[in-house]
């Protein structure tokens, strides 16, 4: 085998061919297995981030790889005018275990939106989509309409329209649905805004004004589902039933899937020719699927995600320049002392080098936090050696 790369090899490529969207951190990467990712230079990486909340089973966990190579042996793609074994039970498990109507599937989180999107203009026939601030819902227009914030949007105008937002509060919500309201979008946790859990009381309110007014409450659990808050689905953990919900990022634990379900009630909502996607609902996605719900589903397992969650939010309250730490599960968030901020600059800056320094994963979704995403299996031992690397980086 060829020697890979080099980080400044890779660097000079990338400069010269790969559009400019992604503000790259200094580090390449070579192979992962477990909590921990290789750099082309050797050195071990602790993953607290798992790619943004996808690889939720750590990396090339071995029962998601045997399933996605049984697979590849197989089948590989028909489309979707054949019937296929694997896909239609994934959708039945999906269903099942959730609101118990259709499932739709996608490619990803943002195509997810986009399908759930339309379902509730097609429902209502039109009507408004209602979202409240700092929601991030994707970045294809549907989705971008969808995310009200002006960093995002504005260099994209003019947006789809029939969007709207208000705070997230109960009160901003409930006042601001009508008979022209179609559905209201939301997070459970406001995940890429800083883990921001909803007030309860919102998620109350925004299903009665939906009742009231033939409105749909469509919950976008594509960073919180799927285990990550200690629940299968995180409004499990919660009194409100929505309409539908979306899920995608750790479904297949790195594969690309996304998926709406939704209710019986909706079950006839689309009609053949509504809505496709070639590579949607592929057989090698749903295997891969099927191997991390068998594991999620598993005795015992989300017990220890809220074990495992406990442990890492005591440690990090611990850590001297800790303000606070919110969130559910393993979907934290360490708000920083400003103190903390001010020596490193920004919470971005932080990040960076507790990955060229400490060899630790996480990000900055604000100036002034790090969000955690480790993986659901993490290890006693991995989640102390995680919060002694973030406090060193932290002192440093
Ligand atoms: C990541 C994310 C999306 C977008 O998913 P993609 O797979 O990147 O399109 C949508 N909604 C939420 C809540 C997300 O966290």
């Amino acid at each position: 085998m060829t020697d890979p790369l080099t980080l400044q090899q890779l660097e000079a490529i990338e400069h010269d061919h790969v559009l400019p969207t992604y503000a790259r951190l200094p580090v390449a990467i070579r192979a992962g297995a477990g909590s921990w990712l290789e750099t082309v230079d050797g050195r071990r990486v602790l993953d607290l981030l798992c790619g943004l909340g996808v690889t939720s089973l750590g990396h090339c966990h071995p029962a998601v790889t045997k399933a996605i190579r049984d697979q590849a042996d197989v089948l590989v793609h028909t489309g979707n005018l054949l019937h296929l074994e694997g896909p239609v039970r994934l959708a039945q498990r999906l269903a099942t275990s959730s609101l118990g109507g259709g499932v739709f599937f996608a490619n990803s989180g943002a195509e997810a939106n986009e399908a759930a999107i339309k379902l509730a203009r097609r429902h209502k026939r039109g009507g408004e989509i209602l979202t409240v601030h700092r929601g991030f819902h994707g970045r294809t227009y549907g989705a971008l309409s969808a995310t009200p914030q002006e960093a995002k949007q504005e260099p994209f105008a003019p947006l789809v329209p029939g969007f709207r937002a208000v705070p997230a509060t109960a009160e901003a919500v409930a006042g601001a649905i009508h008979d022209g309201t179609a559905a209201v979008l939301l997070e459970t946790i406001q995940g890429e805004s800083g883990v921001l859990p909803l007030d309860p009381e919102l998620l109350r309110a925004a299903r009665a004004a939906c009742d009231e007014h033939g409105a749909l409450l469509i919950l976008d659990e594509v960073q919180t589902g799927v285990g990550r808050t200690g629940a299968l689905w995180s409004h499990q953990a919660g009194d409100v039933v929505p309409d539908a919900m979306t899920v995608a990022k750790a479904l297949a634990n790195g594969l690309p899937i996304g998926a709406l379900v939704t209710g019986p009630h909706l079950y006839d909502a689309f009609q053949p020719g509504d809505h496709g996607s070639t590579f949607a609902g592929g057989p090698v996605a749903a295997a891969a699927a099927h191997a991390v719900l068998d594991v999620v589903t598993g005795e015992g397992f989300l017990d220890r995600v809220h074990a495992a969650g406990a442990r890492f939010r005591a440690g990090l309250e611990a850590i001297d320049g800790v303000a606070s730490v919110r969130g559910r599960g393993l979907m934290l968030a360490a708000e920083l002392e400003p103190d903390v901020v001010e020596r490193h600059g920004s919470s971005a800056a932080l990040a960076t080098s507790l990955i060229v320094d400490q060899g630790v994963w996480l990000n900055a979704p604000s100036p002034t936090a790090l969000r955690l995403l480790p993986p659901l299996t993490i290890s006693d031992a991995e989640i102390d050696e995680g919060v002694a690397r973030i406090a060193a980086g932290i002192a440093g």
